[in-house]
């Protein structure tokens, strides 16, 4: 085997010759594309229209470009004229796209009875009724006036609210507005934990 064959297929050396031939000296631009690349067209080019939004995933709310094709979300980037992020995405706000489009992304209500094995799917109304009996039962049974030196209290300990981070800010206010209302304390959301 020739000196060619032995060392030309090396990668390293392929690049470096690329790099010569294509004036390409730092090695990250024309010497280091494959014909395969130049083939590919990003999503973002090709899609029809462009949407503002921002990062469902926690309160620091960086800046969305939600990238729409035929009327599906292709691709999801940073907004650069976000003054918060200035079109930067952590890791979990980059993948966001999967929130939308992920074939595994639960769809039904999902209940497991107490003591029961399996999850069984529940319609939208009967799971909503359920939820709304239980806090009012709970208030009820918990719901404390005043404490025992007769100072006002209007509130109940047994009710906990605690918010995920795929919430928008709007229904974090009423989540807020109605735990408020119903004498919860505990509200929390799981982006400041
Ligand atoms: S999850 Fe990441 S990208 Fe999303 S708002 Fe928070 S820091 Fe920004």
């Amino acid at each position: 085997m020739g000196l060619r064959e032995t060392f030309l297929p090396w990668p390293v050396l392929r690049q470096a010759i690329a790099s010569v031939r294509a004036g390409d000296r730092s090695g990250r631009g024309a010497a280091v594309r494959s014909r395969a690349t130049d083939r590919l067209t990003p999503r973002t080019e090709t899609a029809d229209r462009v949407v503002g939004s921002v990062c469902p995933y926690c309160a620091v709310g960086c800046g969305q470009l939600v990238y729409v094709k035929d009327e599906q979300v292709v691709q999801i980037e940073g907004d650069p004229a976000s003054p918060v992020s200035r079109g930067r995405l952590c890791p979990k706000g980059a993948a966001t796209k999967q929130l939308v489009t992920n074939p595994l992304r639960e769809t039904k209500v999902r209940y497991r009875r107490p003591y029961g094995k399996d999850w069984e799917d529940l319609d939208l109304g009967t799971a909503m009724e359920m939820i709304a009996d239980r806090v009012i039962a709970t208030r009820r049974e918990t719901f404390v006036e005043n404490d025992d030196r007769g100072r006002r209290l209007r509130r109940t300990m047994g009710i906990a609210m605690l918010g995920g981070a795929t919430l928008d800010n709007e229904e974090n206010y009423l989540i807020k507005k109605l735990g408020t209302a119903l004498g919860a304390v505990q509200i929390e959301n799981q982006a400041r934990i």
